[in-house]
C-alpha cells in the first residue's frame, strides 16, 4: 500500500485540479491520498486570521476565499452538483466562527481557521474523483489523528491515533481513501494544525501507522535539487538521498520535505519518493537507507530572518545561568534557534521572524539584558561544502554571522 501526497501547487486551479485528477486515475487506485490545501490558500487564510486576531476587517479575505473555491467548483462540475451545498456548508462554518470574539491566544485561533484550507480542497478532489468514476472515500482525518494542544506546531498522539487510524483505512489494498494533510484534533476536539507544510508529516504518520510500503510527496519541481530553483537556477537534481541527509537538508530549510517527515518513515525503513506532477516519467529522488552516497554541495535558504544580540545589562559574561535563563524565554515563547553564537559578553541567536513570538520574548529579554535586534536576513547552508562553493550565491553581501564545520557552512546574510 502506497500513501501519496499532493501539495497546493498540484491543486492551485481548475485545470491542475483536472491534471493531478488524471494522474490520480491512471496511476492510484488503492491506498490513501493526502490532500493539502489549493494553491496559496492557507497563507490567506493566516492573513485573514490576523486580521481577525487584530480586530480588523477580513472581509476581502473571506471573499477571496470563497470566490477561489466557487470558481473552481464551477470550472468543474455541473451547476446542480452537491459540492456547491457541501462547500456551502464550510464557508457557513468559517464565518460563524469568525463572528464570535477571539481568545487572546492567536495560535489557537490561528487552528481554528486554517484547517478550512484542507477541508475546502479534500472535498472538491474526493467529489470531482467521484464525478470521474474513480471511487474514493473522504475521510475527516481530524476524527482519527489526536494531537496535544500545542496549536500551529501540535505533537501526534501515536497511541490514540494509531488505534483510531489502523480501524477507519480497512482493505487498503483494494480501496482509495482521501483525506487531509496538516491537521488533526486535541483532546478536546479543537482543531489543530502540525506546522507550516505539515501535509507531508500526515502522510509520513499514516505510512508509520499502517506500514506502508512507500510514500510518493507530489511536486511541482523534478525531485529534491541541490538548491531551489527559483533561487539557483542551473541546479542539479539528486537521485538518491539518505534518510540522514534528507533531516540535515529539511531541518536547515530545505522547503522540499517537512523537517519532521523522515523520522516516522526512517523508523520503519519506508521509503519517500518526491516526484513531479509536471514531468511524469521522471522518477524523481528516492530517500532510503542508502550508505556511502556522495552529494556534490547542497544549498539552503531560510528568508525573514531575525539576530537578536543579548548581553548581560552590567557587561559581565554570558555564563551558563544566562543561557538557561535565555533558553527558557525562548522556550516559553516556543522559539526555535535556527543558529547561536557566542563571545566572552555576548550571546547571539538567529530565528524565524514570528511576529508575536518575537515580541514578547524580545520584551521579556529586556528586563534583564541589553537585546539588539536585525531582521530581513537571510540564512544560507550549504551541506557537503567544498572550498569556493560560497561564492555562487555570497557574492559580495555582507556576512554577519559565519560558522564552519567538517561538511556544513553557514552564513548569515543581508
Ligand atoms: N496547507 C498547509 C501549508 O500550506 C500544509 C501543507 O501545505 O503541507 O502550510
Ligand atoms: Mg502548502
Amino acid at each position: 500500500m502506497v500513501v501519496n501526497k499532493f501539495g497546493g501547487a498540484s491543486i492551485k486551479d481548475a485545470e491542475s485540479v483536472k491534471r493531478t485528477t488524471e494522474i490520480c486515475k491512471h496511476k492510484i487506485s488503492n491506498g490513501i491520498i493526502v490532500i493539502s490545501a489549493m494553491g496559496k490558500i492557507t497563507n490567506l487564510l493566516e492573513e485573514l486570521t490576523l486580521k481577525y486576531f487584530k480586530n480588523e476587517s477580513y472581509s476581502g479575505d473571506l471573499d477571496s476565499f470563497k470566490i477561489f473555491h466557487l470558481d473552481i467548483i464551477s470550472a468543474l462540475f455541473p451547476t446542480n452538483h452537491i459540492v456547491f451545498s457541501k462547500a456551502t456548508l464550510f464557508f457557513e462554518l468559517l464565518i460563524k466562527k469568525l463572528e464570535s470574539n477571539p481568545s487572546i491566544d492567536y495560535d489557537y485561533e490561528y487552528d481554528q481557521i486554517v484547517p478550512f484550507g484542507e477541508l475546502l480542497s479534500t472535498l472538491i478532489i474526493s467529489e470531482y474523483l467521484n464525478y470521474l468514476n474513480h471511487k474514493v472515500s473522504l475521510i475527516d482525518i481530524r476524527k482519527l489523528l489526536k494531537t496535544n494542544d500545542t496549536y500551529r506546531n501540535a505533537k501526534v498522539d501515536w497511541e490514540v491515533s494509531s488505534v483510531n487510524v489502523n480501524k477507519e483505512f480497512k482493505n487498503l489494498e483494494t480501496k482509495l481513501y482521501l483525506t487531509q494533510g496538516f491537521i488533526g484534533t486535541d483532546q478536546n476536539g479543537f482543531n489543530t494544525t502540525l506546522g507550516r507544510e505539515g501535509s507531508d508529516y500526515t502522510a509520513a504518520a499514516l505510512a508509520y501507522i499502517l506500514q506502508a510500503e512507500k510514500v510518493v510527496v507530489w511536486k511541482d519541481v523534478p525531485g529534491i535539487m541541490c538548491a531551489d530553483p527559483a533561487w539557483i537556477p542551473d541546479t542539479d537534481k539528486i537521485e538518491q538521498l539518505s534518510y540522514l541527509d534528507a533531516i540535515e537538508l529539511a531541518y536547515y530549510g530545505a522547503k522540499v520535505i517537512h523537517p519532521k517527515t523522515i523520522k516516522p518513515l526512517q523508523n520503519k525503513k519506508i521509503p519517500l519518493q518526491v516526484r513531479s506532477f509536471l514531468e511524469q516519467e521522471n522518477e524523481g529522488t528516492v530517500i532510503n537507507s542508502f550508505d556511502n552516497l556522495t552529494l556534490p554541495p547542497v544549498y539552503i535558504k531560510k528568508d525573514d530572518q531575525v539576530l537578536i544580540s543579548i548581553k548581560p545589562t552590567d557587561y559581565s559574561f554570558i555564563v551558563e545561568e544566562n543561557l538557561s535563563h535565555i533558553f527558557s524565554i525562548l522556550a516559553e515563547n516556543k522559539i526555535t534557534v535556527n543558529l547561536m553564537q557566542n563571545s566572552a559578553v555576548s550571546f547571539s541567536i538567529v530565528v524565524d521572524n514570528e511576529l508575536f513570538r518575537i515580541k514578547n520574548a524580545i520584551t521579556e529579554l529586556k528586563n534583564c539584558y541589553n537585546v539588539k535586534y536585525n531582521d530581513n536576513l537571510e540564512l544560507i547552508t550549504i551541506r557537503h561544502h567544498i572550498s569556493g562553493a560560497e561564492n555562487k550565491v555570497l557574492n559580495r553581501r555582507m556576512v554577519l554571522v559565519e560558522q564552519h564545520t567538517r561538511s556544513v557552512a553557514r552564513y548569515l546574510v543581508r
